[in-house]
């Protein structure tokens, strides 16, 4: 089954509602050259989100959140529901990222309610699973990584693939430029597939992309857009400028004509 391939900005604490729009501007007409092959999601602050989402229209770019609360409305100061999103134009929404686990003190429970939730308001949840540096060398990684996607899918009941994207960050690659092997990457992205099939079934498993984040930049993507099971990317730095991005755009386009040959 031939999966669409996402390539998403995550712009984490960044950006002015000015330099959202002059982002945007310059991204819009790029973006649409890609439209037929690559799903090119925008993860704005809040601010910016209802200026983003405005401007993205109906175009080829999503506008996505970096994070929102799982209940509608209510007693909780700070935060923003589903609806409040999708009021501004989001389609899409990033959960569970380790910087929201490990600053906000995030549990898989509430990565777990948040996913569930966005999937039944249509908002496309973009989940986060990792493992620590610590882990990694202690060989413990499958065993953090497979505790967080399982217990993201067994709060999921009669859901499609696509509604749903994983995104596999190892911590110690985020912001660090020191980005896994596109092996490594491919490895636990495929363990991940693997552990979908046996617990929702294989259309499901074939259906859902699986991104890989962590230092990703125009002189690694083509290598790890090649690998079979990595749809695409969540990148960070490197999508804070809309040129590097839009070469992250053309990896994940160039991917899509490699398969096609
Ligand atoms: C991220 O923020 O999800 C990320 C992968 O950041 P970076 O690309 O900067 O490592």
């Amino acid at each position: 089954m031939a999966r669409r391939p996402m390539m998403a900005a995550n712009w984490k604490m960044n950006k002015t509602v000015r330099e959202a729009q002059e982002y945007t501007a310059a991204l819009l007409p790029r973006a649409a050259d890609a439209e037929d092959d690559v799903d090119v999601v925008v993860c704005a602050p809040h601010t910016c989100l209802h200026e983003v989402g405005r401007m993205a229209g109906d175009s080829a770019v999503i506008a996505g959140a970096q994070n929102f609360y799982y209940e509608d409305s209510g007693a909780f100061t700070g935060e923003v529901s589903a609806p409040m999103l999708l009021d501004v134009g989001a389609g899409a929404v990033i959960v569970g990222h380790s910087e929201r686990r490990e600053v906000f003190g995030e549990t898989d429970e509430m990565v777990a309610r948040k996913t569930k939730r966005a999937v039944e308001a249509d908002l496309l949840p973009i989940v986060c699973v990792g493992e620590t540096k610590e882990e990694r060398d202690a060989g413990g990684m499958w065993d953090k990584v497979s505790d967080q996607v399982g217990r993201v899918v067994e709060e999921l009941e009669d859901v499609g693939g696509e509604s749903i994207v994983f995104a596999y960050e190892p911590i110690w690659a985020i912001g660090t430029g020191d980005t896994a092997t596109p092996e490594d990457a491919q490895d636990a992205i495929g363990k991940i597939r693997d552990l979908l099939a046996e617990t929702k079934g294989d259309d499901f498993a074939q259906s859902v992309r699986i991104l890989y984040g962590g230092s990703v930049k125009p002189e690694n993507a083509a290598e790890i857009m090649a690998q079979d099971d990595i749809d695409g990317a969540l990148v960070g730095g490197a999508s804070l400028e809309v040129e590097s991005f839009v070469e992250l755009i053309g990896a994940a386009q160039n991917a899509v004509a490699r398969t096609e040959r």
